[in-house]
């Protein structure tokens, strides 16, 4: 890289300059000597020479070619460090249980969080900076209006807990929006989905039409007097809502309404 780096917006490029937060990720990280990490979007390797020395190995997917020279200048040589776009990314090489880290593109958050979930075989763990507003779509509880399909989605996945919110003044150059650092951790769901499209289906399409009750919503797909026989005998009002149906109740509904 010649002279100093221009942040490209295109590419989310909002670096993490405020040491004591650095410190602060990488201590509720906890990660362990024996661990393989994966960080997306290493930049200016802020965070990667910190993981490095903890754990087994460190592999840093970085979409900007201009950042790659820089980043094999600054780190350890064991540090593998591979220029690609982490949603192409083919994952299938890596062992089972590895963990995942990323101050990730707010831009690219969803494709994200959806190719981890993807790839829960693979991956235990992320740890993941995203815009708050997000954080809090994701761990939304019923009735409020950040509880929607994305809450749903990820809910049934993983578990997910917020850790600390980061003022925006932490970045470089500060976005406008102030972030959280979360956790993932897959699990599986303590009530099993047996056609898990058809759940997905019928939470998109309720949440759709949020501001109808979930028996009109989901009308184009089941009939309506199935749906009320169901509805009532989950101890739900025919008046409900999709934000006031929680994940369970959208599992064991789509187990009464699946062919
Ligand atoms: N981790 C660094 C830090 O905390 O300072 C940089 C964080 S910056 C918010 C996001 C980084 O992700 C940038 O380095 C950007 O080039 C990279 N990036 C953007 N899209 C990407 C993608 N699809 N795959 C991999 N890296 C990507």
């Amino acid at each position: 890289m010649s002279g100093v780096h221009r942040p490209k917006k295109h590419l989310g490029q909002n670096f993490l300059i405020n040491p004591y937060v650095q410190q602060r990720i990488i201590q509720s990280c906890a990660f362990k000597q024996e661990d393989t990490v994966v960080e997306i979007g290493p930049g200016q390797g802020a965070l990667s020479c910190l993981i490095a020395p903890l754990v087994r190995r460190l592999i840093c997917v970085e979409a900007d070619r201009d950042l790659i020279a820089p980043l094999g200048l600054s780190l350890p040589s064991s540090v593998e460090i591979i220029q690609a776009d982490f949603l192409k990314w083919d994952m299938g090489h890596l062992p089972n249980r590895i963990k995942v880290i990323g101050n990730i593109p707010y831009y690219i958050s969803t494709p994200i969080i959806e190719k981890l979930i993807t790839e829960r075989i693979k991956v235990s763990e992320a740890f993941l900076t995203v815009q708050k507003e997000f954080q809090e779509r994701l761990t939304a509880k019923p009735g409020g209006k950040d509880f929607g399909s994305l809450t749903c989605f990820a809910e049934y996945y993983a578990d997910i807990k917020m850790l600390f919110k980061i003022n925006h003044a932490s970045f470089k150059p500060a976005p406008k929006v102030d972030s959280a650092f979360i956790r993932l951790s897959m699990r599986s769901f303590k009530e099993k989905a047996e056609d898990e499209d058809f759940l997905f289906k019928l939470t998109q399409t309720a949440f759709s039409q949020r501001r109808k009750t979930i028996v009109n919503a989901l009308k184009g797909l089941v009939p309506s007097q199935k749906l009320e026989k169901e509805i009532l005998l989950l101890g739900l009002s025919v008046t409900a809502r999709a934000e006031n149906l929680s994940v369970l109740d959208y599992v064991a509904l789509s187990n009464k309404l699946v062919l």
